[in-house]
């Protein structure tokens, strides 16, 4: 099995790059619509696709099986997510054991959020705390892997101040991260905001904006405060005129992140990932705005 490419190779090559992020769906249902969300997007060959890790560390062989089936049938690079939860250190290295066995060299390796009902993130036993303590477990083992982490321009819920989130970014990016992926945001001012802070501080990993096109009103309400991302006033006036209408809903949300995009790529953004929770619609839009190049 050929090793695929590491991300930080795409980085590097000055391509503006289009990543979209699926996530191990729960049934046959959503399998199906994974698949045709992967079809519709065939055309516009993503650079790397990324597949989420579930909650809780519960989806360990369908990230799996699905990360095998964007690569095996898609012939994408595919970027499966790890997160601490649930896991000792073994079966941590167990997993990405796996992945490397299989060729796959991108990892993206994150601690995971606090079980349903806890507020504070408690390692499991011989398991770890940070993503720092991932990635660098990762770095160890498989120096050959390429780890994204994760970063958070609006700062992580949990930091008491942006300047503290900024100092363990600093030992993340230490610890052996390839290149960060960031927080769904609405407001590109926060990006732009962080990448300087993120230079000052001798960060200089590439950062690559992650975008949700909105759905709804009531969506961008659920996620925004979930993720710790605020909302523009515009964006929610937008969303309520239109409120009882999804595919108007839909519209404006496509269109706040269309041009969310082309603001980030003139100011040199290195390309964009998209959330798009598995749904093709958006997502085409978008990825058919960039015109992009063949590879
Ligand atoms: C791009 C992206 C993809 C994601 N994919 C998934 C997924 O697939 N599955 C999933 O469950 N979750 C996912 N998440 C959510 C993520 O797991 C949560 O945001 C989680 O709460 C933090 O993960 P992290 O890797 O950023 O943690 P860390 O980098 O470990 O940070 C967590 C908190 O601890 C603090 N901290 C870090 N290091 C130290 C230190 N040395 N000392 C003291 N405090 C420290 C940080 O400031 C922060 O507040 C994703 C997030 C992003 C941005």
């Amino acid at each position: 099995m050929n090793p695929d490419r590491p991300i930080t190779e795409l980085l590097s090559s000055g391509r503006r790059l289009l990543s979209v992020e699926f996530f191990p769906p729960k049934n046959e249902e959503g399998g199906e619509q994974l698949l045709r969300t992967a079809e519709a997007l065939r055309p516009y060959r993503p650079d790397f696709v990324s597949i989420t890790y579930g909650a809780g560390g519960t989806t360990r062989e369908r990230t799996f099986r699905y990360a095998k089936i964007l690569r095996d049938d898609f012939g994408w690079l595919v970027m499966p997510h790890l997160t601490c939860v649930g896991s000792t250190r073994a079966e941590l290295l167990d997993i990405v054991a796996s992945y490397h066995a299989d060729g796959i060299r991108n990892i993206m390796a994150l601690r995971g959020d606090p079980p349903k009902g806890q507020t504070e993130f408690v390692p499991c036993p011989d398991g770890l705390r940070y993503a720092s303590n991932l990635i660098a477990l990762i770095r160890e083992n498989f120096p050959d892997m390429c780890l994204g982490a994760g970063a958070y321009p609006e700062k992580h819920p949990e930091a008491a101040s942006m300047e503290e989130d900024l100092d363990h970014l600093k030992i993340k990016a230490d610890a052996g991260a390839s290149f960060l992926t960031t927080q769904l945001f609405f407001d590109n001012e926060h990006y732009f905001k962080f990448l300087d802070a993120c230079r000052a501080r001798g960060i200089t990993l590439p950062v690559l904006p992650g975008l949700l096109p909105a759905l709804s009103l009531a969506q961008v309400r659920r996620f925004g405060p979930m993720c710790g991302s605020s909302l523009p006033r515009a964006l929610v006036e937008q969303l309520q005129v239109v409120e009882d209408d999804a595919r108007a809903s839909e519209a404006v949300g496509v269109t706040w992140a269309y041009h969310q995009i082309h603001e980030l790529l003139r100011h040199g953004a290195p390309g964009v990932h998209l959330y798009i929770l598995n749904r093709s619609a958006s997502a085409v839009t978008l990825a058919r705005s960039l015109e992009r190049e063949p590879s």
